[in-house]
């Protein structure tokens, strides 16, 4: 099984270590800032994806670390060149370095309001993320920072297509990661909602899965028809039923195993499936490529890894892009007057 995937792989992909991706006007790029989950790894920090497409960047869900990966990708330009976040869903694996990033990078040189969007309860939480932080903005500010790009801006989005600009298209759908009754299966009527989704530039596609538990009418199956990229989540089942393996594997009910994903890209077939978002972290590639019954190609996700989606789908290592020396005048208005 891992020698045919590779095969497939090296038949499919050229391995590239390239400083931060650089998009070709119609291709898609992604760097992948984190692979893992809630819990603490060094090497799989929490999840969050770079996406380029032409000029525009964006980031989906901002994990532990996701800023302290972008500034190793791609330095202060980087850091300070992001405004605009896609939230899958409001778990703190999900949500924990939107303020380290909207709040960094202003004070390093951002000029823009950052933009959330994100399920149900977006908006609530980041109004709150700005009440906890105002004494530290008002600060700032008194002392001389710049006040433009210190704005939160965030929406709360339905299933659809919520965003359209430059040829850039996103959709969301729905997923299914709220928590269900382990016996019965029943979803337990919490409030809220855990989203996927679709991003589409000038006939490249990429699928975000999101958080989900995998079932035969997942809406990932409909949004990744064509898709050249779907990225999708996955759980390892802890063997045996000591307590510890019953603990690890509670978490099944709202992750999906490597055989239920393994379903879900033989139904789509996409150009390439990618596994991010790893639980447990410390899973190998080849550990998870042997539990995954799919002769497609198939690329476990490492942090920093880049992905170039074009006639060709390229990848590649992100790091040492940018500057790490940071200047006053990036940053206050009046040492520029
Ligand atoms: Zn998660």
């Amino acid at each position: 099984m891992l020698r045919r995937t590779l095969h497939l792989l090296t038949s499919l992909l050229i391995l590239q270590f390239a400083h931060v991706a650089s998009a070709a006007d119609d291709s898609i790029s992604l760097t992948f800032l984190g692979t893992g989950a809630p819990r603490p790894s060094l090497d799989r920090y929490g999840p969050s994806i770079l996406v380029e497409a032409g000029s525009q960047r964006l980031l989906v869900d901002a994990g532990p670390g996701m800023r302290e990966r972008l500034f190793q990708a791609g330095g202060f330009e980087l850091l300070t060149d992001i405004n605009l976040i896609l939230i899958t869903h409001l778990h703190f694996d999900h949500t924990i370095s939107v303020p380290g990033l909207w709040l960094s990078g202003w004070l390093f040189g951002r000029k823009s309001p950052m933009t959330v969007y994100g399920p149900e309860g977006t908006s609530n939480m980041m109004n709150n993320f700005e009440a906890a932080y105002a004494w530290d903005i008002n600060y700032r500010e008194a002392v001389g920072v710049h006040e433009q790009g210190s704005d939160l801006i965030a929406y709360d989005i339905e299933p659809g297509v919520f965003y359209e600009k430059n040829g850039l298209k996103i959709t969301a759908f729905n997923v299914e990661h709220m928590p269900i009754d382990m016996n019965t299966g029943d979803l337990l009527g919490m409030e809220g909602s855990t989203l996927g989704f679709r991003i589409d530039y000038k006939g490249r596609s990429v699928v975000f899965s999101g958080d989900t538990r995998s079932t035969a009418s997942s809406n990932i199956i409909q949004h990744s028809m064509d898709a050249d990229v779907l990225i999708h989540e996955v759980q390892m089942p802890a063997p045996g039923n000591s307590p510890e393996a019953q603990l690890a594997n509670v978490s099944l009910s709202v992750h999906s195993t490597p055989a239920q994903v393994a379903a879900i890209f033989e139904q789509t077939r996409p150009r390439l499936g990618v596994y991010s978002h790893i639980i447990p972290p410390e899973l190998t590639s080849d550990q998870l490529l042997n539990a995954t019954d799919y002769d497609g190609p198939l690329l476990v996700a490492e942090d920093l890894m880049t992905l170039t989606i074009g006639d060709e789908i390229v990848v590649g290592i992100a790091g040492g892009a940018g500057t790490n020396i940071f200047t006053e005048a990036d940053v206050v208005d009046q040492l520029q007057d």
